[in-house]
């Protein structure tokens, strides 16, 4: 499944951070998700709960999933606008060729251990 692939990307990156850092119990772990990512907060929950156990650096480790609101701009007269999906033309201007500002991100904020 799409996001137990996603889940295993963000182990991957704290584990890598961790090992730096010398740390053997990951507590918490943060990622921030944009609404385009593809991929829900409940989803990635899950997938956490279910593969996080697994490995003892992340058993009783929790996600905490920070949701940011897609924005795109107008290049026409410059308005900005959170949105739900993709525009495809601004609704001041009526111009194409909107810019997403953000939404699609997907990555690793921070994480917390010992
Ligand atoms: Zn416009």
């Amino acid at each position: 499944m799409h996001e137990f692939g996603i889940v295993e990307r963000i182990l991957k990156t704290v584990r890598e951070r961790a090992g730096e850092r010398g740390v053997t119990k990951v507590k918490r772990v943060r990622v921030v998700l944009g609404s385009l990512a593809g991929v829900t907060a409940e989803s990635l929950r899950l997938a956490f709960e279910a593969l996080a156990p697994k490995e003892d650096l992340f058993r009783g480790a929790s996600l905490e999933v920070e949701s940011r609101q897609a924005r795109m701009r107008c290049p026409e007269c410059g308005s900005e606008r959170e949105v739900e999906f993709r525009l495809p033309a601004c609704p001041e201007c009526g111009a194409g060729g909107l810019k997403l500002l953000s939404g699609q991100e997907l990555y690793v904020d921070c994480f917390e251990g010992d």
